[in-house]
């Protein structure tokens, strides 16, 4: 490492042009997840070249404008007005439903979370502490909205079903409570909350209640349409009074576009932030951003228009006969199972006893596949979208590979449980903030980038609750986000 000279990343004294960009660009992009070949299960959502290309078009003929001042955009802001009503009406709205375009899910969640303490200020004026209830299933964006916001944030678990644990909920609301939160559905496990308890809880307690659509927001409407029985979820359950919802999942639409949807306008207003002794005149926003970029704008009422409900219709036809595929080999497999009853297209599956599901998913990933890993209960998750309709197939081939030399992998369970057992060990007689430190030494070794992490999982699954895991992933981001 000494003599190792520090890479240097200077400005070029020249603009490279076009042809030189794109070719180095294209070197860094050679390990890159392989989404086009449709073997990732997270994180893109591609509705074909046809439908991209329009979205696209959108995306760069609206490339410099701005939406941070409506006045000089008018395009922008009939776009922005247009994408909230179609997913008002969507999801269940009326004429009163309202809302804001903004980045994408977490910020959505953000602006509901800002929205309901400023409700509260007014409504609840005694709480010094708001609180708002959520599934351990939620999304992390709850978690990271109370931390910005200073609200204290109640986790209850999911039921043997795996969702949302009404009775729990009931028993968690205190006087501080201001939101009680749903998720259409979950992400971890796909599975739907009993949204109509949820609010019906909510308004028993006069308070708020928060419906976290983002990932269902774009294809449940159409997966309803089809036929399939969904149970409700959306504005149309009494109680209901905010959501959110991602354009840039199965909307298809350019990554920075979701919705957060009020009941009313009286609601949203309460997110609107306004600053007016500024020397730069008067300031007002409506969301987290200042700048908000005309791009995804534009983009998000491209894919609404230029897929239409036939397209929507179409994909989720795909989509849900992929997802199919998948479901029925994993239930028919020796030694897997599917983690509850998933509502639409993402699943979470498990291994039986004598199979490290850890094992099965190093065995994927070093064929190509792309998904991520779940914890408590330990899984593989998929997210399908409409283009592993051409992929379900081979998946469930290698799966099938993949679990059989699961099965065979006894060294690595001795050694994995040596490992984890240790760690436990270690645990008890080490100082605190020890193992973090020990983790950050190894994590330049080699070691973290290792295509074998079923001994890394088994590891911090031992740690989990110890506080030692927060400073291990926190060193890791640290180093993921540093270029040496
Ligand atoms: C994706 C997702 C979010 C967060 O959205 P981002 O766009 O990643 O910020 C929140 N909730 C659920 C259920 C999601 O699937």
């Amino acid at each position: 490492m000494k003599n190792k000279k520090k890479k240097q990343y200077n400005l070029p004294p020249n603009g490279l042009n076009k042809e030189e960009l794109l070719l180095k660009m294209n070197s860094y992009r050679q390990q890159d997840a392989k989404w086009q070949d449709g073997k990732a299960f997270a994180l893109v959502y591609y509705p074909g070249d046809t439908y991209a290309e329009r979205v696209k078009a959108a995306y760069n003929m609206f490339f410099s404008e701005n939406a941070l001042n409506p006045t000089a955009f008018p395009s922008l802001r009939q776009f922005e007005g247009e994408v909230v009503k179609i997913m008002a009406n969507l999801l269940g709205g009326n004429e009163e439903t309202t809302g804001n375009m903004t980045s994408g899910g977490t910020d959505s969640i953000l602006m509901a979370v800002h929205t309901a303490k400023e409700w509260a200020k007014i409504n609840k004026p005694n709480i010094t502490q708001p609180e708002i209830i959520v599934a351990e299933s939620a999304h992390p964006a709850f978690q990271k909205a109370g931390h910005y916001l200073d609200i204290k944030v109640n986790v209850i678990s999911v039921n043997a079903q795996f969702e949302l644990d009404v009775m729990a909920m009931k028993r968690t609301i205190t006087p501080s409570t201001i939101m009680l939160v749903g998720s259409a559905p979950s992400y971890p496990h796909g599975i739907m909350d009993p949204i109509e308890k949820i609010a019906q809880l909510a308004q028993q307690n006069n308070i708020l209640c928060h419906v976290d659509a983002c990932v269902g927001g774009c294809l449940l409407p159409f997966i309803e349409k089809l036929g399939y029985e969904i149970p409700p979820y959306n504005f149309t359950v009494e109680g209901v009074t905010s959501m959110s919802a991602d354009l840039h999942k199965y909307g298809y639409a350019a990554k920075g576009a979701s919705v957060v949807l009020y009941k009313n306008r009286a609601l949203r207003k309460l997110q609107y932030f306004v600053y007016t002794g500024w020397t730069g005149g008067i300031y007002a926003s409506p969301t987290a951003g200042g700048t908000r970029p005309g791009g995804a704008i534009a983009a998000a009422w491209a894919a609404l228009h230029g897929i239409g409900e036939n397209g929507y219709l179409e994909m989720a036809r795909i989509t849900l006969a992929a997802t199919q595929t998948i479901k029925n080999a994993i239930e028919n497999m020796e030694g897997l199972h599917i983690v509850g009853q998933p509502c639409m297209s993402l699943l979470a599956f498990g291994a039986d006893d004598g199979i490290n599901i850890f094992d099965v998913a190093d065995e994927l990933h070093l064929k190509g596949w792309h998904f991520d890993r779940n914890q408590n209960p330990a899984g593989i998750h998929l997210t399908v979208s409409q283009i592993h309709q051409h992929t379900a197939h081979q998946f469930v081939i290698d799966l099938q590979e993949a679990v059989a030399k699961a099965k065979k992998l006894s060294w690595t369970k001795i050694s994995n449980s040596l490992q984890v057992g240790l760690v436990n060990q270690l645990k008890k007689v080490l100082p605190e903030g020890s193992i973090a430190k020990i983790q950050a030494k190894t994590a330049g070794s080699g070691a973290a980038t290792s295509k074998r992490t079923a001994a890394m999982y088994g590891m911090m699954g031992a740690l989990q609750g110890s506080g030692e895991l927060d400073d291990i992933v926190l060193d890791f981001m640290d180093k993921l986000t540093s270029l040496e």
